[in-house]
């Protein structure tokens, strides 16, 4: 697979790691303080509200901005198709007489090829955006939407200058590189023709469009040549200033974690030109359909063109962080560069790079347009699966094994059998499995446990406890067959508080996995099954998880997949909005702990607890362990699981959870508390390997062992 190849290239490439491993990190404090005293849900959802059009509403901002641009003198152009754009910018060059044009960074260039289509036409595009530039003189394309050549170091961007001008460029003498890029640059400004930027917003009620760049050079490449090309995609239009302002607020804070950019440009008509033959600058703005207006109406793809190309889907992801945008995404980069990729470009070209999403959900909730990504990438992968179909092994493993409780137990009862030799002396992992391609040995497996949760549960007369206050417990595979003393753990804690536990009457899988791998049928069968062994949701005041995974699934996915289901929408609906972890639980009735060991505490956030459930245990750690606990850097940075994607790309998984066990080494911490199973897996089983002292425990099974304070 062309993918895996890819992926395996770059995980060798150190230069790549270094540089997005620095920036991931500096951004992440650099967006926080540029954040500070902004309220930015509040202010994204604003964006996302103003930008929500139909199609037909598009159309009359488009119809609007182009009777206020006309009126001043400028022309308006639609094009439906990268081509179609391509040749009414070759025309327009052509009426002009150009053979140099300037550009600023567009994305919509890049999209529609425009430097190749211009170049076999014998025309000479100049990038006047400096990453750009280097990566034109190289004869690369961008690996990312804000930093295009973000996988360069100064000493290959020396070699490059070097090669360009044949002067001897010292590789530390930035200044001096900034000072050749502008000469060089300069020079063309005055010698081009045309020049060509794209545009942040259009403003309808005005005929205005915003650019904002770092460098000045969209100001001048639009001011300086007597004509100017304006390309833009229809979502660009937005309908008056107000709105534009919110995107120039939060775009650049998103993009780059500066407070504003160095250089916001507004154009409005058509200004005077000392080298236009009539006086005055000939503008022409080609508004790019490209597919675009129909998906304006697509049920779970219209979110898509809310984008604003921050690129912060890419910063934040740990998945880009390891491989770099050259592989994940295609001309659009990150969470937002799989989509498009489906909606603008190649599909296949989209169902390879989907599988690349380890579905953590960080670009979902830092997008400053409030798009939730991580669910259209999931909704892409099931049509993707429908289409094209799934991989056979996981199909059958979904369709016939995990979706059915009698068989899943006979199948999982039957490897904890199988397993017995390969255990270690503890009997807690596994050892080793032959023939596993060493790529795959970053972590020491957990082994299946001879005892499930539920057999357990029946064997410590758990159900005899009655009560009237009731809570029922979705254990999940994990705790069920590999870790069934956190569900002990749990249901202890919460008998000794007073509360009444019952569980589902058979374990059948949260249908995550099955929907993440594209497999939507079997998600919504083993789904429906759920739902019918779960308790009656009046009956209950809490449906507890111990795996945020699940619980997101039952939060979100229960309700998504039985749309067609009236009784199961009800009750998804209602055990929706029970459903929370058993931290968060704790904390609403008032349960805390006594800790009185000098052991040192952290805490790894799971994906789905911050970012699923919309829980973080903080305030509640810090109570319990007092000065003991020590805060973990980049708690909610995904730790690599993310179930089948681990065992399809074990080098990503496993350089994620490389900088998570660094950073919980850091800590000095004696014991790593989380509120995941599959995390305890993967940092338990990565920090053994590794050979590296620190306990890794589920939240649940440290608080059994302390005393309750019921507040
Ligand atoms: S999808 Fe959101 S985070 Fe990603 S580039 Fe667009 S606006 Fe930024
Ligand atoms: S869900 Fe996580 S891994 Fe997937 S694209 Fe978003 S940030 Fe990246």
């Amino acid at each position: 697979m062309k993918i895996k190849q890819e992926v395996k290239k770059k995980l060798n490439d150190k230069v790549l790691y270094t540089n997005l491993k620095n920036f991931a990190s500096n951004y992440k404090v650099s967006r926080q303080n540029a954040l500070t005293g902004l309220d930015f849900f509040k202010l994204r959802n604003d964006i996302y509200k103003s930008k929500d059009f139909s199609k037909e509403e598009i159309i009359a901002l488009f119809e609007e901005f182009k009777q206020h641009v006309e009126k001043s003198g400028c022309t308006v152009l639609h094009a439906e198709d990268a081509l179609t754009a391509n040749k009414l910018i070759t025309e327009i060059c052509k009426k002009h007489n150009a053979e140099y044009i300037v550009k600023s960074k567009s994305m919509t260039s890049e999209e529609i090829k425009l430097n190749h289509y211009l170049e076999k036409q014998g025309l000479k595009p100049i990038e006047t955006d400096l990453g750009e530039w280097i990566l034109q003189i190289a004869g690369e394309h961008p690996s990312h939407m804000v930093m295009p050549a973000i996988h360069k170091t100064r000493q290959q961007v020396a070699k490059i200058f070097e090669k360009h001008t044949g002067e001897k460029i010292n590789p530390d003498d930035i200044d001096k590189m900034v000072k050749i890029a502008r000469k060089y640059l300069r020079e063309y400004y005055f010698k081009a023709a045309v020049g060509i930027t794209g545009a942040n917003v259009a403003v309808a009620s005005s005929g205005t469009i915003g650019i904002v760049t770092n460098e000045g050079n969209a100001r001048l490449s639009s001011t300086v040549p007597p004509v100017h090309i304006v390309l833009v995609g229809y979502e660009k239009l937005v309908k008056n200033f107000s709105d534009a302002m919110k995107i120039i607020r939060l775009l650049p804070k998103s993009a780059t974690g500066q407070n504003i950019s160095t250089y916001v440009t507004w154009i409005k008509g058509s200004n005077p030109s000392f080298k236009s033959d009539t006086g005055n600058k000939h503008t022409y703005y080609i508004f790019l359909d490209n597919g675009r207006l129909s998906f304006f109406e697509h049920p779970f793809l219209k979110d898509a063109l809310k984008c604003i190309r921050c690129g912060s889907c890419a910063n934040v992801c740990p998945a880009y962080e390891m491989v770099g945008g050259h592989v994940f995404g295609d001309i659009y980069i990150g969470a937002i560069g799989l989509i498009l990729t489906s909606m603008l470009h190649d599909e296949k070209k989209a169902k390879e790079i989907l599988s690349l999403c380890i579905g953590c959900k960080a670009c979902s909730f830092n997008c400053p347009a409030g798009i939730d990504l991580q669910s259209i990438i999931s909704d892409l992968n099931v049509y993707m699966g429908k289409k094209y179909s799934v991989n056979p092994v996981k199909k059958f493993i979904y369709s016939a094994v995990m979706k059915n409780p009698a068989v899943f137990k006979t199948a999982m009862k039957t490897a904890s059998f199988l397993q017995k030799p390969m255990l270690d002396e503890t009997k807690e992992n596994i050892k080793n499995i032959p023939y596993i391609p060493k790529e795959h040995n970053f972590r020491k497996l957990p082994s299946i446990k001879t005892k499930t949760f539920s057999e357990l549960f029946t064997e410590k007369k758990f159900g005899e406890f009655k009560s009237s206050k009731k809570v029922f417990f979705y254990p999940g595979c994990a705790v069920e067959y590999f870790f069934p003393d956190m569900g002990v753990s749990m249901v202890e804690v919460l008998q000794k508080t007073g509360y009444q536990v019952d569980i589902p009457k058979a374990q059948v899988c949260c249908g995550l996995p099955a929907i993440h791998a594209g497999d939507g049928e079997s998600g919504k069968k083993t789904i429906l099954k759920n739902i019918k062994h779960m308790g009656n949701p009046d009956d209950y005041e809490a449906f507890l998880v111990l795996c945020p995974s699940c619980g997101m699934a039952i939060k979100e996915d229960f309700k998504k997949y039985t749309l067609d289901y009236i009784a199961e929408f009800k009750k998804s609906e209602k055990i929706g909005k029970k459903v929370m972890s058993f931290a968060n639980f704790l904390k609403i009735n008032n349960i805390r702990f006594q800790n009185e060991d000098d052991k040192k505490y952290t805490y790894h956030t799971p994906c789905h607890q911050g970012r699923g459930l919309g829980f973080v245990p903080e305030e509640f750690l810090k109570e319990t362990f007092g000065e003991n606990f020590i805060p973990l850097k980049d708690s909610d940075v995904c730790c690599g699981f993310g179930g089948s994607f681990s065992v399809d790309y074990p080098g990503i998984s496993a350089g994620i959870l490389d900088k998570k066990i660094e950073n919980i080494i850091n800590t000095k911490a004696d014991c790593l508390l989380t509120d995941c199973p599959g995390c305890v897996m993967q940092i338990d089983g990565g920090l053994k390997q590794k050979g590296v002292n620190v306990k890794v425990k589920h939240l649940s099974e440290v608080l059994s062992n302390l005393k309750i304070q019921k507040k």
